[in-house]
């Protein structure tokens, strides 16, 4: 296609109805039939970026290949396609008023009175154009729910586009709730109409509408959401509830999506090929075994805390042909007396990224006692520290040995900030982020997993290995197996005389996906199994 054509997708009625899966499955599909895609998210919250939000708030913060730090929602987008996003496809409204403040403070409006209309709507304008290039389709989402004031200047942008670039070069996709009522056994549309009434009332005419629902909606359900919103019957849509969410971009086939899209676009019809996704979820229903993997972290209440990380051990079993069962654990509550109770029945455990004090002495005991009973460990960034402390305390003897982070005073400092470390001032801002290289060591657990001798992994961290003391833990049997190519920063740890023990700076769950799932976790998984086997001998 010469010029590219924009997908807007608006959410109705309530959050958390899966526009971010619904605007990634509409990817998946036009990525099926050859077309180049990329996605975009719109978030409309005045923070600038989503990494200093609370996981509480946000969910998982998503770190991009180029070190932005964006909502999860990225996540669903590049797992469910082949694309790699960046800092320019996660906006919010903090971003976009940071940058006209700062171009007004440089007088380049030349004097004009600085307004939402046009000043911020073309900011948002200009950010959608910018990562329209070489892609067929940009699909972008808007954060938040129709009706919320915070929205409405990027509803206004849109609706501007529309009027701009005609009709087949934009479609509006709008995802609302069709609540099934049990009491009456019906399924009610007047939440839909009302979303679709406001949605009108600032100059959006949806042109498809998904229905997000428990229950198939019959033609007469679809007609009657048709007439009220002034859509085609046929763009009516159900979006239904799902148990695995990879199955979402076939149930939209199944109700022909694609060629809605395409016909509204002008499009001619194109078949995509969705076998990998059909073979996929053949695949996960089909599943014969499974391991527990005991989760040690600190946000064992919110799982969207840890949603990269959730779907990469599940991508690793799917691989493997097993269930993956998490056991979430509070660090916190582990002691010396109940840890058997914890962990005396999991197949392997799994010690997260995370941040600050809490919980750290329990996941040091966790990781203690995966290192001796010799269960299948995986530490991941602050995982990999409290490892790598953990050694350092109970196999070298370093009484008291910590972060930085946890005890500025400790004797020994095994992890210390970056900007404390020699030579690495350039890095300019407190954390390390997006992707960096990693040389593996020949003949260690990574690089027989890899199959090669460099990869590039994400990275969201303040705190790196002290190399002061690598001599020491190497000679009481830690591997350093894993180093940035210029020596300085430490990758991946692991034990030699454990069946899988490692642990790695960087965050390999954001490179996961669910056709091309990360050979870390289709590993670590592997030895869960071994581990349960054995078990059970
Ligand atoms: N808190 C640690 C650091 O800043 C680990 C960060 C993480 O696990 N993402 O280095």
């Amino acid at each position: 296609m010469e010029e590219p054509k924009f997908i807007f997708i608006t959410g109705g009625v309530l959050s958390s109805l899966g526009k971010g899966v619904a605007a990634a499955s509409i990817a998946t599909l036009l990525e099926s039939c050859g077309y180049r895609i990329t996605l975009s998210k719109f978030d409309p919250y005045i923070n600038v970026d989503p990494g200093t939000m609370s996981p509480y708030q946000h969910g998982e913060v998503f770190v991009t290949e180029d070190g932005a730090e964006t909502d999860l929602d990225l996540g669903h987008y590049e797992r469910f396609t082949s694309v790699t996003l960046g800092r320019d496809n996660n906006q919010t409204t903090g971003k976009i008023y940071l940058s006209v403040i700062e171009k007004e403070r440089k007088g380049k409006y030349l004097g004009k009175t600085v307004q939402v209309i046009p000043h911020i709507t073309n900011e948002i304008k200009d950010r959608i154009f910018k990562v329209a290039k070489n892609v067929d389709f940009v699909i972008v989402e808007i954060g938040g729910t129709v009706g919320d004031i915070e929205g409405l200047p990027f509803l206004e942008a849109i609706r501007q586009m529309r009027n701009e670039l005609g009709k087949e070069r934009t479609l509006f996709v709008h995802l609302t709730l069709v609540p099934f009522l049990k009491s009456s056994e019906e399924l009610k549309t007047k939440p839909t109409q009302h979303s679709v009434k406001e949605l009108r009332a600032i100059g959006i005419q949806p042109d498809l509408i998904l229905c997000r629902t428990e229950k198939w909606l019959s033609d007469d359900i679809k007609d009657k959401i048709a007439l009220f919103c002034n859509v085609k019957p046929k763009n009516v849509i159900t979006a239904i509830d799902v148990k695995n969410i990879y199955q979402v971009p076939l149930f939209f086939k199944r109700e022909g999506l694609p060629e809605r899209v395409f016909e509204e676009l002008n499009l001619p019809f194109r078949e995509g090929d969705l076998s990998p996704w059909v073979n996929l979820i053949n695949k996960m229903e089909s599943l014969e075994g499974e391991v527990v993997v005991g989760m040690v972290g600190k946000y064992v209440a919110l799982k969207d805390a840890y949603k990269s990380l959730i779907e990469a051990l599940v991508h690793g079993g799917v691989e493997n042909n097993v269930r993956v069962i998490f056991k979430w654990i509070n660090a916190e509550e582990i002691d010396d007396e109940n840890i058997e109770d914890y962990l005396g029945d999991v197949d392997s455990i799994l010690v997260p990224g995370g941040f600050g004090e809490r919980g750290i002495e329990g996941k040091i005991k966790a990781i203690k006692y995966a290192r001796e009973k010799k269960i299948p460990f995986f530490g991941i960034c602050l995982g990999m520290q409290c490892a790598t402390i953990e050694f350092a305390r109970n196999v070298c003897g370093l009484k008291d040995a910590n972060s930085t982070e946890f005890d500025e005073n400790t004797p020994y400092k095994i992890f210390f900030k970056l900007r404390e470390l020699v030579d690495v001032e350039e890095f300019g801002g407190t954390m390390r982020l997006g992707g960096f290289e990693c040389d593996l060591k020949k003949d260690s657990l990574a690089r027989r997993i890899y199959g090669k001798d460099r990869v590039v992994e994400r990275h969201r961290h303040r705190y790196e290995f002290n190399l002061e003391y690598e001599e020491i833990l190497k000679k009481c049997g830690l591997s350093f197996s894993g180093k940035s190519p210029d020596g300085k920063f430490v990758e991946i740890v692991e034990l030699k005389d454990h069946p899988w023990f490692l642990g790695c700076q960087f965050h390999p769950e954001f490179k996961s996906r669910p056709l091309y799932p990360h050979p870390l976790f289709v590993s670590f998984i592997n030895a869960a199994i071994s581990f349960k086997e054995n078990r059970n001998e």
